[in-house]
């Protein structure tokens, strides 16, 4: 029997439990040929920004070139019209492949199940079945569970020791090899089947070539053993240096799978806190396999009664907050690298986070909202509870009243001012940690910086306020 494999986050051919079973079965069935298939939902790409579009398209066109290379070729649909089309564009090269089975990796996220369902119902009813096998994590979401009652963790630190227990033999073993290929990819003629099809145009163009893929995803993992690893307890915390892996994107569009570099990690400090990183990754996506409402409501649900800030003002600074133009040089750093990079430094994603919420008194999904449009690493579990934890209404038991104060943040993460006057050019001409408080120097406004739009210390109180509110209510 033909066989097709479906391609959604997991844009490696290595430890892909999906992909192996498909072309293991393929083989067992006598026929051997498979089908391999990459959908666009045109809707949800034309909604990113630049970075994030560009990233997208560099993940499947590299997941191609490996394909070719074993003799391949990644039949790439482009669906316009949502979920449905989405379904319909499987189902069509299905049918036209002629398979009775498609397989594919299971996602866990509200958008990843909605998906899987729609395209499961419309197989069904063309008579291919969708087998779902694998996940983009160690352990799945929803496996973790309390010995004493069977209830899911709501803190991290349990969490991860009951995960450390269940890591599979394959954590420590080297990752499952892709079967032998042979002859056995086949290509429908998709062209045939619709003329939508091939990688879609970015709508905008950006400043550099963005980088992905599987080779470059372990490239990077060996480039950051040798360089950073063994400093990563110490280092991971500071912006102006190169200290962490940088493989969000790798992870979130399953370029690499965590089993792979789980299985490479000893014992040493360095080692053992990357290694407590993955599962925060882990921890955040069983949270809302849990709790999938908590991808945009409150996971403490009394938070949604808080007192936020709403009308013309907050408006424009949002906008100030999204263009980097707060007057705050740690805060705007941050969001300029966001627009520049599309990736930020997480000590830095928690400060400027924090400034939304508790400095501008708005409401997290807002900043989340703007992160997910143009985050290249964006991740529906990291990112909506990163928001969370950082605005007090999460996972943590961390209080509400934890604010973090932009300037002093940015002192003590980047000591010299080298990431600020990398990111705003209009501090470049302040030496060393000066770039943080332009207000302390005569000429700190003189290359056309912005005056602060709020007072960090009133604005704390603020919060700290209307904290108090939310007590009373209880
Ligand atoms: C407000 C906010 C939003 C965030 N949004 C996202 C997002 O959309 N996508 C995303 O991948 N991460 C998100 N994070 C987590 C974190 O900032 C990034 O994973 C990290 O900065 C990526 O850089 P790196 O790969 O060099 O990390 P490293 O320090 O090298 O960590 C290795 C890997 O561990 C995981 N990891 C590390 N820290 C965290 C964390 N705090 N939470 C969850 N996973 C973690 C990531 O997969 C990361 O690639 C967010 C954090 C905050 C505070």
């Amino acid at each position: 029997m033909a066989r097709l494999h479906w391609f959604r986050k997991d844009f490696r051919l290595n430890d892909n439990e999906a992909l192996a079973e498909c072309i293991t079965s393929a083989h067992a069935d006598g026929d051997g040929s498979v089908t391999a298939l990459y959908v666009f939902d045109l809707n949800a790409f034309k909604a990113l920004a630049g970075i994030r579009q560009h990233s997208l398209r560099a993940g499947v066109a590299a997941l191609a070139d490996s394909l070719l290379e074993l003799g391949g070729e990644l039949n790439i649909q482009q669906a316009a019209g949502g979920l449905s089309a989405v379904a319909e564009a499987v189902v069509r090269v299905a049918q036209a492949a002629e398979v009775k089975e498609v397989h594919a990796m299971r996602l866990f996220d509200p958008a990843g199940v909605a998906e899987q369902n729609a395209v499961g119902l419309a197989l069904q009813a063309a008579g291919i079945f969708l087998r779902l096998t694998g996940s983009n994590y160690a352990v799945a979401p929803g496996t973790v569970l309390k010995a004493s009652d069977g209830t899911p963790y709501r803190v991290y630190t349990p969490f991860f020791k009951a995960w450390f227990e269940l890591l599979p033999a394959g954590a420590a073993a080297a990752p499952k090899p892709l079967p032998q290929l042979g002859q056995t990819w086949r290509s429908p003629l998709v062209a045939q089947i619709s003329p939508s099809q091939g990688l879609p145009d970015c709508t905008e163009a950006v400043a550099f070539e963005v980088k992905a893929g599987e080779a470059f995803a372990l490239r990077t993992f060996e480039r950051f053993k040798k360089r950073a690893l063994a400093d990563y307890a110490d280092d991971r915390n500071r912006a102006d240096l190169s200290g962490t892996s940088h493989l969000s994107h790798a992870l979130a569009h399953g370029e690499v799978h965590p089993r792979t570099l789980l299985a490479q990690l000893g014992d040493s400090k360095g080692e053992e806190v990357f290694r407590k990183e993955l599962a925060w990754r882990e921890f955040y996506a069983d949270v809302l396999w849990h709790n999938p409402e908590s991808l945009n409501d409150y996971y403490a649900p009394i938070f949604a009664k808080m007192r936020y800030d709403t009308g013309e003002q907050s408006e424009l600074r949002l906008k100030a907050w999204q263009a980097g133009k707060t007057g705050y040089p740690m805060v705007d750093a941050g969001m300029r690298q966001l627009l520049a990079d599309g990736w930020v430094h997480n000590r830095v994603r928690m400060i400027v986070a924090s400034f939304l919420v508790k400095d501008l008194h708005l409401e997290w999904q807002q900043g989340a909202a703007w992160f997910e449009r143009h985050l290249s690493d964006f991740d529906p579990a990291s990112n909506a509870h990163g928001w969370q934890w950082t605005a007090g209404t999460g996972t943590d038991a961390s209080p509400y009243y934890r604010v973090f104060n932009p300037v002093m943040q940015g002192l003590k993460f980047d000591p010299n001012g080298d990431y600020v006057r990398k990111y705003v050019p209009e501090l470049a001409h302040l030496a060393g940690a000066s770039a943080h408080e332009p207000w302390e120097s005569p000429n700190g406004y003189s290359a056309g910086y912005v005056e602060r739009i709020v007072d960090h210390g009133l604005e704390r109180q603020e919060s700290l306020a209307r904290l108090e509110e939310l007590k009373a209510l209880r």
